[in-house]
């Protein structure tokens, strides 16, 4: 919502005492000044005026996973057990995943309460790098890493995959690196030489590596600066 917006929403405050309240510099957003009332204010911010509090911010969560194998990119489901139940009850509520696993596949997941900045990082017009080390069935196709390069024809969406980079670590091993994040996209990509993807682990998504030191099913918070890469 609008700064100015917001502040009309003041019981008493007219649309003249808020652009002189702007003006005589009165409005703090998360206690920095702000003169310009079209400023678009999120739920996370605290906006105060002559020390009235007009919106107290609610806490932004940003948190990283190593997902382990077995567990469903879900905030619910009836069948199977979800990658929220490996989270601490008070941190559960609200949260979101930006960018799902497979079941069977493992590494970095992020999950937040922060619609706007989640959405930057899976957009897939904003063409972040997902980066993946993927085991495969059978022995990978000379020409697969060309023909990824060049995109993979999905018919059923009528779209085809950005350019991604494979870089082939043996026989049946690759790193590869994808701008998107389509429905088994990795799998269905493998699956044009036939050849089934038979671990996928992701390592990164734009910036932000999954920790080490994370075990399987362990997560953090990001930090300030991850939060700022996105
Ligand atoms: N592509 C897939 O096929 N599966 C994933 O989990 C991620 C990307």
């Amino acid at each position: 919502m609008r700064l100015d917006r917001l502040l009309g929403q003041h019981p008493t405050w007219g649309r003249q005492q808020i652009k002189a309240m702007l003006a005589q510099r009165e409005v703090l957003v998360d206690h920095q000044v702000v003169t310009d009332g079209t400023l678009d204010i999120n739920q996370f911010q605290t906006v105060t005026a002559r020390n009235e509090t007009l919106q107290q911010g609610k806490p932004a969560i940003y948190l990283m996973m190593n997902k382990p194998t077995g567990w469903l990119s879900a905030t619910s489901d009836p069948v199977h057990t979800t990658v929220m139940e490996l989270l601490p009850v008070e941190l559960r509520k609200e949260l979101h995943i930006a960018g799902r696993l497979d079941r069977a596949s493992s590494g970095l997941l992020i999950l937040t309460n922060d619609g706007l900045w989640s959405r930057r990082l899976t957009d897939p017009d904003l063409q972040k790098a997902k980066v993946y080390h993927v085991t495969t069935g059978n022995l990978i196709a000379p020409d697969t890493r060309q023909r990824f390069a060049e995109g993979i024809y999905f018919p059923y969406e009528n779209i085809t995959t950005s350019p991604a980079q494979l870089e082939q670590l043996s026989d049946k091993e690759a790193r590869l690196t994808i701008y998107e994040g389509r429905y088994h996209q990795i799998k269905r990509m493998f699956g044009r030489f036939r050849n089934p993807v038979t671990g996928l682990h992701r390592e990164s998504m734009g910036d932000i590596t999954l920790d080490e030191c994370l075990a399987p099913g362990e997560f953090r918070h990001l930090s300030a600066a991850e939060i700022a890469s996105v």
